[in-house]
């Protein structure tokens, strides 16, 4: 039923508007930072502009493997649905580990037969991550080379743009798509999606329709199984015949994460793979929906990391290995036979 080709993401720190009243050690303060001065990034001068090398050994033409790109987006786009799902903050070793234990059987059913592949967060929290991603700089392959995008917008001068990358005249791949008659629409999961206040609306608005509601924020025990309600909902209202890009931010990894592990006091690496296991437990309904509807190609990532600890930090937008070290997978699902 799928085909992948792989690599994945995770999320950012208390990016959550919802405010989280019981997590005294969350540092979560994505919405409170007011130092973007730290911020140097600057895609401008990104390693996509690196003309060197375009060695394309790291190419892995076995697509039952995963991790090649030999996906031709241009002959996805326009024919396929299309799913941009972020599940926010999760971690690579954790993502890696669960699937390799058998935790995840949802996700192992569609990911490559290495799992998820190893990617570089674009950024290191939510807004900056997502802003890159939806500008087409998906999470990088964490190993050296020149790594094509599958969507890009024009942009002078990229090295990672090829024949199958789908390029956009448009500032974003939301409105790159939606110029090419998608349908697009957002299920919102952590504050920079909440639409509380103009910084919570300024991703979903770039959508035709987006949603959220408390039920889909971090604190609510079953937020993926709403957001996969509100998405099914909506997936069932659109004529069939056209074609969707659907996003979802999936809340339940970010902290807090306790409540997914009885009787745990705080958030830790295994109330953090407990999530996981529960959103595992809601992709099935989604995946199987897409695949009734319509061929879909199906990027599943992190956004960033977060640490629980680790050389005495805790949380993200900063710059550790568990932060920037996010999965990610590329799906095919079928089509209806
Ligand atoms: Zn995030």
């Amino acid at each position: 039923m799928s085909r992948n080709r792989a690599h994945g993401a995770d999320r950012d720190q208390g990016d959550d508007g919802a405010p989280d009243l019981t997590d005294s050690v969350d540092h979560n303060d994505d919405f409170s930072d007011h130092d973007d001065s730290s911020d140097h990034s600057d895609d401008s001068n990104d390693h996509d502009d690196d003309p060197v090398d375009h060695d394309d050994s790291y190419v892995d033409h076995d697509n039952s493997v995963g991790h090649d790109n030999s996906v031709d987006l241009n002959a996805v786009v326009g024919s396929c649905d299309i799913a941009l799902i972020t599940l926010d903050t999760l971690r690579y070793d954790v993502a890696q580990r669960l699937f390799l234990e058998g935790r995840t059987p949802t996700l192992a059913r569609h990911l490559p037969a290495c799992g998820w592949e190893e990617r570089h967060a674009p950024g290191n929290f939510t807004y900056a991550a997502h802003a890159a991603i939806f500008a087409g700089f998906f999470p990088t392959p964490a190993r050296p080379g020149v790594h094509p995008r599958p969507f890009a917008v024009s942009f002078a001068g990229s090295s990672t743009i090829t024949a199958k990358t789908c390029v956009f005249d448009a500032p974003d791949i939301v409105t790159g798509l939606a110029g090419r008659g998608y349908h697009t629409a957002c299920i919102g999961g952590v504050g920079f999606f909440n639409k509380q206040n103009p910084i919570g609306s300024a991703f979903p608005s770039l959508f035709d329709e987006s949603h959220w509601e408390p039920a889909f924020g971090v604190t609510d025990r079953d937020s993926t199984r709403h957001q996969i309600d509100a998405a099914l909902a909506l997936m069932g209202r659109l004529e069939a015949r056209r074609r969707l890009f659907l996003f979802i931010n999936v809340s339940a990894l970010h902290q807090p994460n306790r409540h997914y592990l009885p009787g745990a006091t705080r958030d830790s690496i295994a109330s953090h793979a407990a999530a996981l296991e529960y959103v595992d437990g809601q992709l099935g309904r989604l995946f199987d929906a897409m695949g009734r509807r319509a061929a879909t190609f199906v990027v599943i990532c992190a956004d960033h990391g977060t640490a629980y600890g680790e050389d005495g930090y805790t949380g993200h937008r900063l710059g550790h290995e568990v932060v920037w070290t996010v999965p990610y997978a590329e799906l095919l699902l079928s089509a209806p036979a």
